[in-house]
């Protein structure tokens, strides 16, 4: 029997952790573990809480480092595949320029991997998930907070020269408008159809007057700071017209943005994942429609995009993916 991996899902907020059969990709052990990427105690760092959470793991399941193949840790930041190098992860401030994997080797002496966490999920899902037998080439794409890419060219990560390809939520759709994205730069397809930025342009259209929603309204009870992605989708599925719009408007840029990514990559299928592909049908819809009738690639109709299976287990199984 194959010795189990330990996968790492560095995130922004939480840091999980979980062995991962390779011959299955599927947990084994006792599932996933969870902590706060930054400790509340502020007794140790990032790297320090790293290093607790793959102890905590080892601990939990009743293993020592010599019972595991390797240890494979995705992260939310640009980074050197070949040297395991961070660098300037958006969402964790004041931690940059991190030799990662050589930190990490030097603590547990065993194989180590690490790569940017929308590769990691792509890989997964083409191993294990929604892509499974789909092995030439795989665009993934998770929409939540922000938005992430992961291309698969045969069956293995794009990652361009120095590690940093794959940023497909930086490319710009309207780069002379005035949405600023996270990254710095204006119009970033992240800063016009993430999550975040649906919900931006709900707040602004319903604080305007320029639509209403009483079943939202009714929902938040008039307070435009509760409303989230999730109302959203609750609203859409009572057929509230303002929902349905802002998802349609949503899928349209998604779309859009898509149609590009099609005429670059000729992918065989798209993988869409993260909180908002729950929103489902409406969203999907319109992503497909606006894809096909906005891109130059004329197979665009015979490109599947289907939802992503792997969860919220998807981080941890791409981290062992990489091994
Ligand atoms: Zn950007």
């Amino acid at each position: 029997m194959a010795k189990p991996i330990l996968g790492l899902d560095l995130g922004g907020t939480k840091i999980a952790s979980g062995l991962v059969d390779p011959n299955l990709g599927q947990l084994s052990g006792l599932g996933l573990l969870t902590r706060p990427t930054f400790d509340p105690n502020q007794d140790v760092d990032v790297f320090g809480s790293v290093v607790a959470a793959i102890r905590a793991t080892l601990a939990t399941n009743a293993l020592s480092i010599t019972d595991i193949d390797g240890i494979g840790v995705c992260v939310p930041s640009p980074v050197d595949p070949k040297t395991g190098f961070l660098y300037n992860p958006p969402n964790l401030r004041g931690w940059a320029n991190i030799p990662l994997r050589d930190r990490l080797q030097e603590i547990f002496g065993i194989t180590i991997a690490v790569d940017n966490d929308a590769n990691a999920a792509a890989m997964a899902e083409a191993r294990w998930g929604a892509a499974k037998g789909f092995s030439k080439s795989v665009i993934y794409v998770t929409v939540s907070t922000g938005i992430g890419t992961g291309i698969l060219i045969n069956g293995t990560i794009l990652h361009g020269k120095n590690g940093l390809a794959g940023e497909g939520g930086h490319v710009p759709l309207d780069g002379f408008g005035q949405e600023r994205c996270g990254c710095g730069n204006f119009g970033c397809i992240e800063a016009l159809a993430s999550g975040t930025a649906m919900v931006k342009l709900a707040k602004k259209l319903l604080q305007d007057g320029a639509r209403h929603s009483p079943w939202i309204q009714n929902k938040i009870q008039g307070n435009l700071e509760q409303l989230d992605m999730l109302t959203i989708g609750e609203a859409a599925q009572q057929s509230d017209p303002f929902a349905l719009e802002i998802i349609d408007t949503q899928g349209m840029r998604l779309g859009l943005w898509l149609g590009g990514m099609a005429a670059l990559f000729d992918p065989e299928i798209i993988v869409v994942g993260g909180g908002c592909a729950n929103l489902g049908a409406p969203l999907f819809n319109a992503m497909r429609q606006t894809m096909i009738q906005r891109t130059i690639h004329p197979k665009a109709a015979e490109i599947p995009i289907v939802l992503a299976q792997l969860g919220v287990a998807s981080g941890v199984l791409g981290a062992a993916s990489l091994l």
